[in-house]
């Protein structure tokens, strides 16, 4: 889903609304899958706070050896939303709509590291041979 429609909500005081939305990003950047948006919107006294977690896989290729590096994402966002914006602006919100594709793509970029690794330890390649070390060591007596 792209919209999460709060117009509705807005007007409904005391009431929270549990969130657990796919969001599909890969027209936007198809390094990006497995999108989810987790939480909720709370509304109290006609002020609502949106609450949720984005999650995603960031499949890209690693710095070191050239495989598939597959990276999960998390980022948190907490932020008092109104039918037009929201405060620190890291969700979008027009018309009574949030825009789950925009906020995941913003929250998820951030979290993508400098440096992608397929793990932690890749050993990468052999300058000498380009053998790539996580399959075993080379001849070349590096
Ligand atoms: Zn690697
Ligand atoms: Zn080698």
């Amino acid at each position: 889903m792209r919209y999460l429609d709060i117009n509705d909500f807005s007007r409904r005081d005391g009431d929270t609304l549990l969130i657990d939305e796919a969001v599909d990003l890969s027209a936007t950047e198809p390094a990006f899958s497995e999108v989810r948006v987790v939480g909720k919107l709370r509304n109290v006294v006609g002020v609502m706070t949106l609450r949720v977690t984005v999650f995603g896989t960031y499949v890209g290729t690693c710095d070191r050896c050239l495989e598939e590096a597959v990276i999960p994402l998390q980022s948190e966002l907490k932020t008092v939303v109104t039918l037009s914006a929201s405060e620190d602006e890291s969700v979008y919100v027009e018309n009574g709509r949030i825009d789950l594709e925009l906020t995941a793509y913003d929250a998820l970029v951030l979290e993508v590291p400098l440096q992608i690794l397929c793990r932690e330890d890749c050993r990468g390649l052999c300058p000498s041979c380009g053998k790539n070390l996580n399959d075993g060591d080379c001849e070349c007596n590096n």
